[in-house]
């Protein structure tokens, strides 16, 4: 089935595949009728993806996928907020810098093991998508100088995290980039929280205040589900849920995995100032 609203998924402007326009398409074929743009760390596919929606009869929900930090990485979705919030546009383009800066660090690490890579290609091969620049781009430049035979090699051997060139990234911490949302307007909703693992700290999160939890995803089975449901219900948090759509390679497909329009006006009316898409 397709669902309503899938509110997760992902454009060339971050990691994914397809480009706004592309993924528009997608989405209007599979019969969705509300898609949330969500790139990691930057609202740059946005109005694209609402300007090619228009002759499809899609709406397009302005979001974003946060890294954020709470003591580990955790990503936080914000939904109806304004893409072209000054401070969101500010703090989001500090972090880009930063993860540039990082694979430099990276790089000069790798020089001193004997095993060079070009950090200036990486970074400027990143171009726009430069907020989500980071250790992949290094193992598959690993990859390509032959240092090593494989992403999974360059990862054990240098880059994972009791590696000698592991350069921990440094996200916004969880309370700020909850009210950076807020401060957008929109709402504030715990990405997949199955894949961390992270029930305990969820009402850590709900006093920040969080406005929801990502209930259905594909990480999650129908156990999760129904956990998460349950720990939304104690918590007063509200559901999104979404496919986290990155490329046609396999599945899931925009809508697979998603609310409906009920849980989507929640959620619209819990946020301080949703913004809406001409
Ligand atoms: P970064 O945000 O730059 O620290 O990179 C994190 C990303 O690296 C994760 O989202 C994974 O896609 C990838 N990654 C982490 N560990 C591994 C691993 N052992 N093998 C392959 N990819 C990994
Ligand atoms: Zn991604
Ligand atoms: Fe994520
Ligand atoms: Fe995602």
């Amino acid at each position: 089935m397709t669902w309503h609203a899938d509110l997760h998924s992902h454009t060339t402007t971050s990691d994914g595949t397809l480009s706004p326009e592309a993924l528009v398409a997608l989405a209007a074929a599979q019969d969705l009728r509300c898609l949330a743009v969500t790139d990691h760390d930057t609202t740059g596919a946005v109005h694209a993806a609402a300007r090619a929606a228009r002759s499809h009869g899609l709406q397009i929900v302005a979001g974003i996928e946060i890294s954020a930090w709470l003591g580990h990485e955790i990503h936080i979705l914000g939904l109806f907020l304004n893409p072209d919030d000054p401070t969101l546009a500010q703090v989001m383009a500090g972090r880009a810098l930063q993860r540039q800066e990082r694979v430099r660090e990276i790089a000069a690490r790798l020089t001193a093991l004997g095993c060079p890579i070009d950090a200036e290609a990486i970074v400027a091969e990143a171009g726009g998508r430069a907020s989500n620049v980071g250790r992949p781009h290094v193992a598959r430049a690993l990859v390509a100088a032959g240092h090593v035979g494989h992403v999974e090699e360059a990862f054990r051997r240098f880059l994972g995290r009791d590696a000698p060139a592991y350069v921990p990234s440094k996200p916004l911490e969880a309370r700020a980039a909850i009210e950076l949302i807020h401060g957008a307007g929109g709402v504030a909703s715990l990405a997949h929280p199955g894949i961390e693992d992270i029930d305990d700290q969820i009402p850590v999160l709900a006093d920040f205040g969080l406005d929801a939890i990502e209930i259905r995803h594909p990480a999650h089975d129908a156990e999760r589900v129904s956990r998460y449901a349950g720990i939304a219900g104690l918590l007063r948090l509200d559901a999104s849920g979404g496919a986290d759509f990155h490329t046609l390679e396999g599945q899931p497909r925009p809508g697979d995995h998603g609310v409906g329009p009920e849980a989507l006006e929640r959620l619209r009316a819990r946020a301080p100032n949703p913004f809406s898409l001409a």
